[in-house]
């Protein structure tokens, strides 16, 4: 039984969640405590205690105990990468590698705890001096999704304890058990307690408290863009800080001019790897028509020897996907994409293993207008359409033509083109000749328009959100 941890305590919850293998649902990996209202009273109120203590701790403190917990889940990659795979059902390389990035963000932030500055100006008013300094804003909700399990705690529960902020962490209900694991190593760091509680439990009763909550001072939430919209309806009623990352429909352009392996490379882990689902995931392939057959020839035949199988074997390329939800959402739209008139080139089958998992095989269509439903919305799935383009130009505004605007990619091998959408796409990252998914943890992370709402995630922009800004006016 995995508690929550509260005001530096493990408290069992009043009930308990199963968590599932699902590369193979006979495998629990674990029970895991589900809070209920008065556990998240208590974790928010916990919180509120802590906050003004570590709000005015030593950056040396700060430092010393987020890279005390780097280093542990550094050490210990092998062990959580297993267990992030096994839970959530990404490749062992890739819960290796997520792991490796929650350490590095963990180190990373540690230094910045060292480094946040202030300015100082002189007044324009002869005599006085002007002072800009950051401060923590108090106490945050961080609310994450499913999908990278690790990465995304990492990311938000790094900044907020380096700028001197108190956390309750309500992790995805569906993969409790890399939170619990950082969670855990957390509570050993050397925090002073009630700086840091976890909640787990259902996002209507756990996160929804935390919504409302005078007490906390800013919420920042991954996740979809439903709830998303809620946060920020809570948010602003009662004018809590927020920074919402939530979904994508990200293109790849394939231009006449690209190198023909790096373009199938890029679109083949971008649109298949970690089973689609990414938030910078590509979905939508546009390439021009001048080689549009032979280009599509290629991606077929790469996409029909990707193997597919449990995440923990060695030869997997492709795990399974995350549980039946999800699975029956890829499976609506493969079929919407066949009555929208799509042209199915291969995938998008159910494919039975030796052990009882969630496997999908990748689904690629081509001949796909734009406009079709399953290419405006986001499938979270291993399914790809294929979208033909006149020229570079219509290309371009294609891969704009979405609600969303999370990461857009183009392969080519002309400067003028590349350094043309560099500028144009209307994306918050850009990717040119490398996949629209996989990012440094040390630059700025987040989208445009439905995709994001709020200040930037990691690196030193993180500090937007989880500080706030004071001016000292000051005459001697
Ligand atoms: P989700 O919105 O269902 O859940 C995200 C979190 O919100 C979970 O912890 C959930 O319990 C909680 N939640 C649900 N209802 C809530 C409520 N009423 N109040 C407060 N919290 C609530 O999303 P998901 O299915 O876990 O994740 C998939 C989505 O996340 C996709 O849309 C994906 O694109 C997006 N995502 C975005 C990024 C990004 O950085 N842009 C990264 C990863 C995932």
């Amino acid at each position: 039984m995995h508690a929550n941890y509260i005001a530096g305590q493990w408290a069992e919850g009043p009930s308990q969640r199963s968590n599932i293998n699902p590369s193979d649902t006979r495998d629990q990996i674990g029970r895991y405590a589900q809070a209920d209202l008065n556990q998240v009273e208590q974790a928010i109120e916990a919180a509120h205690t802590g906050a003004p203590a570590w709000g005015l701790s030593s950056p040396q403190q700060r430092a010393d105990v987020l890279d005390k917990i780097g280093s542990e889940i550094l050490a210990r990659k092998e062990e959580f990468g297993e267990l992030l795979s096994r839970e959530e059902g990404k490749t062992r390389p890739e819960g290796i590698g997520e792991f490796a990035r929650a350490g590095a963000i963990f180190k990373f932030f540690a230094q910045e705890a060292l480094r946040l500055r202030g300015d100082k100006l002189a007044s324009v008013r002869p005599g006085l001096e002007v002072e800009v300094t950051r401060e923590p804003i108090g106490v945050v909700g961080l609310i994450t999704p499913w999908n990278f399990p690790a990465a995304i705690p990492a990311w938000k529960i790094a900044p907020a304890l380096a700028y001197g902020n108190a956390v309750v962490f309500k992790p995805a209900e569906l993969v409790p058990g890399s939170a619990w694991a950082i969670s855990e190593i957390i509570s050993r760091s050397g925090l002073p307690a009630g700086v840091f509680n976890l909640v787990m439990g259902p996002g209507s009763v756990v996160g929804q408290a935390l919504l409302s909550d005078a007490r906390i001072d800013g919420l920042s939430f991954t996740g979809s863009e439903g709830t998303g919209a809620r946060i920020a309806q809570a948010a602003v009623q009662r004018g809590a800080k927020f920074q919402l990352e939530m979904g994508g429909k990200n293109p790849c352009v394939v231009l006449d001019d690209a190198d023909l392996d790096t373009a199938v490379n890029c679109v083949v882990q971008s649109a298949f790897f970690s089973t689609g689902q990414r938030c910078t995931a590509a979905s939508r392939i546009i390439v021009q028509k001048s080689i549009y057959a032979q280009f599509l020839e290629r991606l077929a035949a790469a996409t029909r020897s990707l193997r597919v199988g449990h995440a923990l074997a060695a030869d997997t390329q492709i795990g399974p996907v995350v549980d039946e939800s999800q699975l029956a959402q890829d499976l609506h739209y493969i079929a919407m994409a066949k009555a929208e008139g799509a042209r199915h080139i291969c995938g998008g089958e159910q494919l039975k293993a030796d052990t009882p998992g969630h496997f999908l095989s990748p689904a690629l269509f081509a001949d796909c207008d734009n406009r079709m439903q399953h290419c405006q919305e986001e499938i979270f799935g291993p399914v790809a359409s294929v979208i033909p383009a006149d020229n570079y130009e219509h290309a371009l505004s294609l891969a704009n033509d979405t609600p969303f605007g999370l990461s857009s990619g183009i392969c080519t091998t002309s400067l003028k083109h590349a350094t043309h959408f560099k500028r144009h796409a209307q994306a918050g990252m850009v990717m040119v000749n490398v996949p629209t998914a996989g990012v440094d943890y040390h630059v700025p992370f987040g989208g445009r328009k439905a995709s994001s709402m709020g200040s930037r995630e990691q690196g030193t922009y993180a500090a937007e959100f989880f500080t706030t800004v004071k001016t000292t006016y000051l005459q001697a």
